[in-house]
């Protein structure tokens, strides 16, 4: 008997001493990305996103000239010294059981949930939007001729000039999207790799980007970490030092990550490190100490703002 007892004795012992110390699961990214609905890969996984249609072979982006051009624009005069107030987002969208998510118009507030089944009328279209060119130079917006809703665009500037004072050097590579872009890139996506079409691309009305308050970064780190030439997009740009600051600062500037890696269940789009979505420094700053993301905040302290359908 006693021989019995010491043995599942000294086992629990060695548990006890060892499963704290070596044993804890470590927090690692997975090596791919299997699902990035809200936005469009640039190839096959472990890559993932933008809004841009699929080309043949991973490519570098082709500038596409604003009217103003590439670079040429300097950033307007906004104050640079860090974070600011901003004000009080409003709650949320007057709930409204009466319509589809699909057929939801957003109002001007910052909080509106944009999920896989919470979803926006292809008639919505956001106020403001501005293009970026006029607000930042070209080595940051690559050249692409994003737009963004003017209330968000005062903070993405201030936040990419501290940046670049810390020695970094972010990209803007997606901003505003429209139903009918989501729409011809999902097309594009369904033609390209019409099994993985569910994963690398979300169907016109449930993207974020038509909120025009969202921004996809991107770093000239990315390459060498992943080992891929070209690539725009990819979970390790968590990994990057553009990745590694946003994830600590953004919050200060009002922007929160919409979809991390613990929130897939509740946001249905997989870690996308690199898509963060402008919501007022208030908002953000709550959902980074509280470690939640606006979509598991508004799910769970709102009713639902329509009757969700499937897209
Ligand atoms: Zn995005």
């Amino acid at each position: 008997m006693r021989g019995r007892f010491y043995l599942p004795a000294l086992g629990l012992l060695f548990l006890i001493l060892i499963v704290p110390a070596g044993c804890r699961p470590a927090v690692v990214a997975p090596a791919i990305a299997p699902t990035a609905a809200a936005d469009v890969t640039t190839t096959r996984p472990p890559v993932v996103s933008t809004g841009r249609p699929p080309s043949p072979t991973p490519a570098t982006p082709s500038p596409q000239p604003s009217p103003t051009g590439p670079g040429s624009a300097t950033p307007m005069a906004i104050p640079t010294a860090g974070p600011t107030a901003t004000p009080t987002p409003r709650p949320s969208p007057t709930p409204n059981r009466d319509i589809l998510c699909s057929e939801r118009l957003a109002d001007d507030g910052l909080l509106t949930v944009v999920t896989l089944t919470y979803g926006l009328s292809r008639d919505f279209e956001p106020r403001g939007l501005v293009p970026l060119s006029g607000y930042l130079p070209g080595d940051v917006t690559l050249g692409y001729p994003n737009e963004l809703r003017h209330v968000a665009v005062g903070p993405l500037v201030r936040m990419i000039t501290d940046m670049q004072a810390a020695g970094l050097h972010p990209f803007v590579i997606s901003g505003y999207r429209s139903y009918s872009a989501q729409a011809i890139a999902r097309q594009k996506w369904a033609e390209a790799e019409p099994e993985r079409v569910n994963i690398l691309s979300a169907p016109p009305g449930f993207s974020e980007h038509q909120l025009g308050t969202v921004v996809d970064f991107g770093s000239p780190e990315l390459p060498e970490v992943v080992g891929q030439e070209d690539i725009e997009f990819h979970t390790y740009f968590y990994k990057t030092s553009e990745g590694f600051w946003l994830a600590d600062n953004a919050h200060k500037y009002g922007f929160t990550l919409s979809y991390p890696f613990e929130a897939q269940e509740t946001t249905g789009f997989f870690w996308e490190p690199w898509h963060y979505r402008y919501v007022g420094v208030e908002m953000a700053t709550f959902l980074h100490e509280q470690g939640i993301s606006l979509t598991e905040h508004q799910l769970a302290t709102e009713p639902p703002p329509c009757i969700p359908d499937t897209p």
